[in-house]
């Protein structure tokens, strides 16, 4: 996971990683039904008598030919996501949590090691973190805080610290300036307040300066295991395109979300929708063809639906694409994720 991705943060890894590798494997899609053809191909459709020809028997050859084609159309439905049909009536409030949960469980097996994106040690290295990471990428603060937490390891260090130094190290990860402010007033208040703890309570982290309800639920989540929805840019696309709820204020869509899903799941679903938001549903071009839940999605077809165009449009650990963190998870390595060059690296 993302930890958290603000509203502008980019699609991609590393500005300077090398996309080297190939289209990813990503799972098959589930429950893809075949089609069932509709329309009479000009060799059913009905010849008028006057018209018809005599049929010709088929020649060994002919049938050879025939059976190739019906096996490789079979595999070729077999792989290519089938758009939903769409439902003769509104969608009935149980169907749609049933749908939004079918949604989770099968995005919990493209991604069983979703996690936050942002190397943290401890929830005041998370924090900064996560501050950090507005209108930038999750790999440009992991590459930025290494420097950051050896030189201010704790609140009461970057609470003293002189502000041009701390712009200096933070520089990379633009509004330098205003991120500098941020993260030393988060520092003095967590000293003045907090005996330079972070506390695990959402009332008191949103009085932090710099600290919205967002970033507070990325620390509640991942640093003290309480259950939150973090409504990034790819949470609000992705819940917005399989319909789960039509509302655009952050606050209403982590409610409406919130109320399909039980309070256990919250955490790992926001991982895995924001995880699939930045390996295969982009904001642009979405990779509908590759897509592993086409056939529970209202949106399919927004993306490419060509499953050989669209497996080149994903970002994805497996096929060579790097994670954004560069100390991740082990079930993440363990799973042949591949994490991300240190900066200025070349490969
Ligand atoms: S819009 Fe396309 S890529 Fe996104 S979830 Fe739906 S089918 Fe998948």
């Amino acid at each position: 996971m993302a930890v958290r991705r603000d509203s502008a943060v980019g699609e991609q890894g590393p500005a300077g990683a090398k996309k080297t590798a190939k289209a990813t494997k990503v799972s098959e899609p589930s429950g893809v039904e075949k089609p069932t053809e509709t329309t009479p191909t000009p060799a059913e459709m009905p010849v008028p008598a006057e018209k018809a020809v005599p049929v010709k028997k088929p020649t060994p050859a002919r049938k050879a030919a025939a059976a190739k084609t019906a096996a490789a159309k079979t595999a070729a439905m077999k792989t290519a996501p089938v758009a939903p049909e769409k439902p003769a009536k509104p969608e009935s409030h149980t169907a749609l949590v049933r749908r939004a949960r079918r949604i989770n469980r099968e995005l919990a097996e493209v991604y069983p090691y979703a996690h936050p994106e942002l190397d943290f040690e401890n929830s005041f290295e998370l924090i900064v973190a996560t501050v950090l990471s507005a209108q930038t990428t999750d790999l440009r603060v992991n590459q930025t805080t290494p420097a950051l937490f050896a030189k201010y390891p704790t609140p009461e260090d970057l609470a003293a610290a002189n502000p041009e130094e701390v712009e200096e190290i933070l520089r990379p990860c633009g509004f330098f300036r205003a991120k500098t402010k941020s993260v030393i007033g988060l520092s003095k208040a967590l000293v003045e307040n907090h005996d330079g703890e972070v506390p695990g309570r959402l009332e008191d982290l949103v009085k932090l300066p710099g600290v919205g309800r967002k970033t507070a639920f990325v620390v509640l989540g991942n640093a003290f295991g309480r259950p939150g929805i973090t409504v990034d840019t790819h949470f609000q696309r992705l819940v917005r395109r399989w319909r789960w709820t039509e509302e655009t204020d952050p606050d209403k869509i982590e409610a409406a979300v919130g109320a399909l899903f039980p309070k256990s799941e919250w955490t790992m679903l926001s991982h895995h929708v924001i995880f699939h938001g930045r390996r295969i549903c982009h904001a642009r071009k979405p990779a509908c063809g590759a897509c592993p839940i086409a056939p529970l999605c209202p949106a399919f077809g927004e993306g490419e639906t060509d499953p050989e165009k669209a497996k080149k449009l994903l970002k994805y650990e497996k096929g060579g694409f790097p994670g954004q963190r560069l100390k991740p998870p082990q079930s993440y390595l363990d799973a042949g994720g591949i994490p991300a060059p240190p900066l200025g690296a070349t490969g």
